[in-house]
């Protein structure tokens, strides 16, 4: 291969003329993986055997004249997904040695689609947090410069992607979770109309707000990808009866009529001038390529934070309360009786940030404090909805920032506990109102990447596709790549 980065049109054609084979890709990904993995700690589990029998068998499917844009092209997922007998752990200690009996819906429809899985990818524990320090198994570091952190919390499927040891990468995005890692490490992230992916079989962080998408080279890979994992599903209700579209084939290149709104308050203070500059720059090229700019205002947007805050943990205490040590996962030698089973199973296996959010999310759900702030924080969220719907009325998409600071140092996160506040602060309002939004790589400030995000109205990817894909065949900010391997 002459490049490490090819999108997935391009690998399709390579596999297509026989130029390559799919067992032949894969190895070199694998190869790949061996030499750099070490230094980024992108995956925790590498399924190579898994990975060459699903490429002898796309192999087998190609020789037969079988195409389809995903098959025999390989990928990686965090590790919230679950994978049929292969180690699923969230990141977690609890979850250590965890051998799902099945596969998550998502995972199900790539094998069906001849995808090749090279391994499951580090993130924070439990997709709590936004630099992915909060692993159990040690940080990610970021390809750009493996001092700073990837941003989380699909933190191994950012530097994965962005190092060019996996050509996509499954994630969640719950609350920034996808397109923090996107703009820090300088590659394209999708998250989802809440509905529009299956979640059955990915570990729940926050249900309420939980989506699964995933992180790639550019919009038009998440076109093709999106097509082949969205749709409803039966084991999941939330997901929606709307017909998945054509999205790559639909692609425009061209914005001409099409409306855009900046919105004012996403342009936050503290908000570093580079980023904001170069964000500015992007919407400027947007302009260029026919579509109309207006600036609007979502005053509300600035609670979004907060109403995550409460209604966040709330679900979070819910979902971890499963991990007792009875059904699956750890369960401590040291017990006495069964209230101790419980308490020191939670005791040895969650990490400090999951304790945190059990304790909060309990906390705010209790008798005499329901009212105070979890039904309060469900009210505003209801007028943040409002006022995007309104807004959506005027404008086919909103511009931002995806995160308003390149890749801080590794280890802030630590030390600063108002990091996470910052650097989720533009992305939780599309969680908290079940909006599709796109990230794509618009510059780079001092050699690091930034990140435009799109925001579309409920359903709307196919425009939020459409303007990274006009976005990126203006630009080139997502062919570069780091200097790694
Ligand atoms: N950083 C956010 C949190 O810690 C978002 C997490 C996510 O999207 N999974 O809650």
């Amino acid at each position: 291969m002459d490049s490490e980065f090819l999108e997935i049109s391009e690998l399709r054609r390579l596999l297509d003329e026989k130029k390559i084979s799919s067992v032949e890709l894969t190895k070199h990904f694998l190869t790949r993986i061996a030499k750099i993995n070490p230094s980024l700690n992108a995956y925790l589990t590498v399924t190579e055997a898994h990975a060459l029998s699903q490429a002898q068998a796309a192999d087998e499917r190609i020789a037969k004249g079988g195409t389809a844009p995903l098959l025999g092209i390989p990928y990686a997922a965090k590790d919230m997904f679950l994978t049929k007998g292969i180690r699923t752990t969230a990141a977690s200690k609890i979850l250590d040695t965890y051998l799902p009996p099945y596969n998550s819906t998502v995972i199900e429809k790539l094998n069906a689609s001849g995808a090749v899985l090279l391994g499951k990818n580090n993130q924070d524990q439990f997709a709590h947090g936004s630099s992915g320090e909060s692993s159990a198994y040690g940080f990610a570091a970021n390809p750009w410069d493996t001092t700073r952190m990837t941003g989380g919390s699909t933190s191994g499927g950012g530097a994965a992607v962005a190092a060019g040891i996996a050509p996509y990468a499954l994630g969640t995005d719950t609350g920034g979770s996808i397109r923090n890692p996107a703009s820090l490490c300088g590659i394209t992230g999708y998250k989802p109309t809440y509905g529009r992916i299956s979640r059955y079989g990915v570990i729940a962080m926050a249900s309420s707000l939980d989506t699964i998408g995933f992180l790639c080279l550019s919009a038009a890979d998440a076109a093709v990808i999106t097509e082949y994992i969205a749709g409803q599903d039966a084991y999941d209700g939330t997901t929606g009866a709307k017909e998945v579209p054509t999205y790559h084939s639909q692609l425009k290149t061209d914005l001409k009529g099409l409306k855009v709104g900046i919105p004012k308050e996403y342009f936050v203070a503290g908000m570093e001038p580079d980023v904001e500059k170069l964000v500015r720059d992007a919407i400027k090229d947007i302009e260029k390529l026919g579509a109309t700019i207006t600036e609007v205002s979502l005053p509300n947007s600035k609670y979004g934070q907060m109403v995550y805050a409460i209604i966040c943990p709330s679900e979070v205490s819910s979902n971890l309360a499963k991990y007792d040590g009875i059904r699956f996962g750890h369960s401590t030698a040291n017990a006495e009786n069964l209230l101790e089973v419980y308490m020191k199973t939670r005791g040895e296996g969650f990490g400090a940030e999951a304790k945190r959010r059990i304790l909060t999310g309990t906390y705010v759900l209790s008798h005499g404090y329901y009212d105070a702030y979890y039904k309060k924080a469900q009210k505003i969220r209801g007028l943040i909805i409002n006022e995007f719907n309104e807004a959506f009325k005027n404008v086919d998409v909103l511009l931002t920032p995806t995160s308003p600071t390149v890749a801080p140092k590794s280890g802030v996160a630590k030390d600063d506990p108002i990091f996470a506040y910052i650097a989720d602060q533009l992305a939780v309002n599309c969680n908290l109102a079940g909006l599709p939004s796109l990230s794509v790589p618009c510059g780079l400030s001092q050699g690091l990447p930034v990140g435009l995000q799109i925001i579309g109205p409920q359903w709307g990817e196919q425009q939020i596709f459409n303007v990274g894909h006009a976005f990126q065949t203006a630009t080139d900010w997502h062919k570069k790549h780091p200097a790694i391997g």
